[in-house]
């Protein structure tokens, strides 16, 4: 038990190390300072790598040339005084040791037979030496030259001129030099110590200035930071402002434009819940003023018990009605994602819907009247859909008078079908227009009451229509009549 709980703080351990350095790699301050440091030491290390190799090759390029300058000089001399044939001249000899002392290396002489008549070391002297550079220099006639190690190999040709005018020479023997190259490195590596230390240097001094710059740049966003935090802390009311970059103001606005709306649909979920319950409230305090009314009256006749009774009656359905579009409501609010979209036959769906009201325009004495102008086949949410079109037809039957009528008519263009209910009704006033579609509203609370209105249908039958990306256009007049159009798209837009 003892084990497993050590295991555990360990794992927990481990997580939490991993969870830090991971939020460490992708905080914008690392990576600003990786970046600034990457750009402030990069170049220097660079370009101090160029110049150390320069300045290796160059000074590697000038001793070669000083070489072959020193060997053309003997070479001249060598000719002259017949030295490979005699193999005796005190100044040549001189002269190779001198040169050879301060090259630090040895000089060799080698005839054409490729056998060495001198050699400072007086090691290979009479031996025959076959060397890439001394056969290649046979061959060209050319001075060849070949860095190895801490040496650089130079053969340089000693030539007698045949004939001046054609200036064709002869190649008598090879003077090879292996100059040391111990004063270039070793100066190469006292500059490289000194790079070196310069760059040690710099890099300590980048990695303040990145440190410092890295917390300056991203600070403007953790002040954003903590204000957001604070106002949503605090619920307070005032706006974020952040304006050192126009990034930090973007996401300020952005923020305070979020809020706006969350606050206003905060306010109309306030202002729709005390809706509801007024609207749950008002046929129960009917019903409670009916029953205690009732009460007071022991006496009352059956009769009087009956009228009231039926109003309690109507009161309970009210009740039931305006729980039934809440639920659907709710319900269409859920499912809004969840829009089960195929195609329809949508003469049928009105013609349907239009033989279910048929017996409610009925008891009004109400005739519908159903034209079609051409068969229309759309992608629709066929229950949504039904829901949002028989509201408008129940209100044109509702709001109607005795012996009026409703006209339903459906058309179609190459993009949309259009669905006209057309009443002979009440009328809305032009002020009421553009409210009846928002919920609980009612024009006329009374009358809407007496004919079992809740003031949710227009809203539910909106919320559909915009859901199938269309349109709803209302035009009325009072005592004449209301045109409602539908317009929505034959093939459903995601
Ligand atoms: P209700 O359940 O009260 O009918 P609706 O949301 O369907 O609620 O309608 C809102 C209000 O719009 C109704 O109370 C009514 O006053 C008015 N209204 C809707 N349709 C018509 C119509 N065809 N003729 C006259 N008034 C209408």
């Amino acid at each position: 038990m003892c084990i497993r709980s050590g295991v555990l703080v360990i794992t927990s351990k481990v997580k939490k190390l991993f969870s830090t350095i991971s939020k460490l790699l992708k905080s914008l301050n690392f990576r600003l300072f990786v970046t600034l440091l990457v750009i402030g030491v990069m170049p220097a290390a660079i370009v101090s790598n160029v110049f150390l190799n320069t300045y290796y090759e160059r000074a590697i390029a000038v001793r070669t040339t000083d070489v072959q300058n020193q060997c053309k000089i003997i070479s001249n001399q060598i000719v002259a005084s017949d030295y490979l044939q005699n193999n005796k001249s005190d100044t040549i000899q001189g002269e190779l040791s001198l040169i050879s002392s301060h090259y630090d290396g040895r000089i060799m002489i080698i005839d054409q037979d490729l056998r060495v008549i001198t050699d400072t070391y007086n090691m290979e002297a009479s031996k025959t030496m076959i060397v890439e550079e001394v056969i290649r220099c046979f061959k060209t006639g050319t001075s060849v030259h070949m860095v190895s190690g801490r040496f650089i190999e130079v053969a340089v040709p000693i030539q007698r001129v045949v004939d001046e005018t054609a200036g064709t020479t002869e190649t008598l023997g090879v003077i090879l030099v292996s100059a040391s190259l111990d004063a270039i490195t070793d100066n190469k590596e006292v500059l490289y110590d000194s790079v070196s230390l310069i760059l040690t240097i710099a890099l300590i001094v980048m990695v303040l200035i990145a440190a410092i710059l890295s917390i300056a740049f991203v600070h403007p966003f953790k002040r954003l930071t903590k204000r957001i935090n604070a106002v949503n802390a605090e619920h307070m009311e005032e706006e974020v402002h952040e304006n050192s970059y126009v990034e930090t103001e973007q996401i300020a606005e952005a923020f305070n434009q979020q809020r706006a709306k969350s606050k206003l649909l905060d306010e109309s979920r306030q202002e729709f819940v005390s809706n509801v319950s007024h609207e749950l409230k008002t046929p129960l305090t009917s019903m409670k003023v009916l029953a205690d009314s009732l009460i007071q009256m022991p006496d009352a006749p059956v009769e009087f018990y009956r009228e009231f009774m039926e109003d309690i009656s109507a009161e309970i359905d009210r009740e039931n009605a305006i729980i039934a579009d809440l639920l659907t409501m709710v319900k269409l609010d859920k499912t809004q994602a969840e829009i089960n979209i195929q195609s329809q036959n949508i003469n049928e769906l009105l013609e349907l819907i239009l033989k279910r009201l048929k017996p409610i325009a009925a008891k009004q004495n109400v005739e519908i009247v159903f034209e079609s102008f051409r068969e229309v086949i759309a992608e629709v949410d066929e229950v949504k859909l039904t829901l949002a079109l028989t509201n408008f037809v129940e209100n044109a039957i509702k709001y109607n008078k005795e012996n009026g009528w409703v006209h339903v008519s459906l058309d179609a263009d190459h993009k949309y079908f259009y669905v006209k209910v057309t009443d002979s009704g009440c009328g809305i006033p032009e002020e009421d227009q553009e409210h009846i579609f928002e919920r609980f509203y009612r024009v006329d609370k009374s009358h809407s009451r007496e004919i079992g209105g809740t003031g949710l249908g227009l809203s539910i039958a909106k919320n559909v229509v915009l859901m199938h990306r269309g349109i709803i256009e209302i035009s009325s007049v009072v005592d004449e009549g209301t045109t409602i159009t539908v317009r929505i798209p034959l093939n459903y837009i995601v």
